[in-house]
């Protein structure tokens, strides 16, 4: 099976057709935050419900949006989009949004998905400490994360962890051997926070036991012109070009 992996689009309209250019894989797999910070709710949200994946998991953002979550703990800039993002939605994405089930969620013998931590859908993974940490929180050798909207990789092979910054084009080899095991962020589609502008999403192959890292470059200044037409706050158009 290869899976079309893609995490925090965050209403990059944009970003999200460019990613779907790529079309070498059987099935998707969302990780949530379809939705805030950017300026196409409903065409992001319509557009993957079109897509049917094999599955969606709720992201923070996509709580907050639907109601789900009041957002006091956002911090302001987060607050002022996914106000806005609740007001443009129509009913029937608030739906949907409501109904989406948290991670952690096994999808096959190998792989579960999760939005933050695979045991808490609202945790940041972001060091060595806190990914070893969560390895025994799923049960398949491969958990896909996503949230800190950095591309990464932890390995771990008996008590020892790997951590590597996924560069574009890495391809990395899966053991699935029952003794190694895998927790993957793929990067963010839609909000890259890892100085590369480019948007990303991965492919993992469980046949050929490997996942392919990507990045692609999508139109930039239009996603900008829109969140500042919206009048969304300015560091939100801003940071997609820095990439943080
Ligand atoms: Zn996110």
């Amino acid at each position: 099976m290869r899976y079309l992996v893609l995490s925090d689009i965050h209403s990059n309209l944009e970003a999200l057709e460019e990613a779907l250019r790529f079309k070498d894989y059987d099935e998707i797999l969302v990780l949530g935050d379809l939705v805030g910070y950017g300026a196409n709710p409903n065409e992001c949200v319509e557009r993957v419900r079109a897509l049917q994946p094999r599955a969606v998991i709720r992201g923070n953002h996509d709580k907050v949006a639907c109601g789900i979550d009041s957002g006091d703990f956002f911090v302001s800039h987060a607050l002022v989009a996914a106000i806005w993002t609740r007001e443009q939605l129509s009913d029937d994405n608030i739906d949907y949004l409501r109904n989406l089930v948290a991670g952690p969620l096994a999808i096959d013998e190998y792989v579960t998905i999760a939005h933050g931590a695979p045991g808490d859908e609202d945790a940041y993974i972001l060091s060595p400490q806190e990914a070893e940490n969560h390895f025994w929180q799923f049960t398949t050798p491969i958990c896909l994360i996503g949230h800190t909207h950095v591309a990464q990789l932890y390995a771990m092979n008996k008590m020892k962890l790997d951590v590597a910054a996924a560069s574009d084009g890495l391809q990395l080899e899966l053991v699935l051997d029952g003794v190694h095991r895998y927790m993957l962020n793929p990067g963010s589609v839609g909000q890259p926070r890892d100085g590369d502008a480019r948007g990303a999403f991965m492919v993992l192959d469980t046949t050929k036991r490997i996942a392919e890292y990507h990045r692609f470059v999508y139109d930039i200044a239009t996603a900008q012109t829109k969140i500042r037409n919206a009048g969304m706050p300015e560091f939100l158009a801003q940071r997609l070009a820095q990439g943080r």
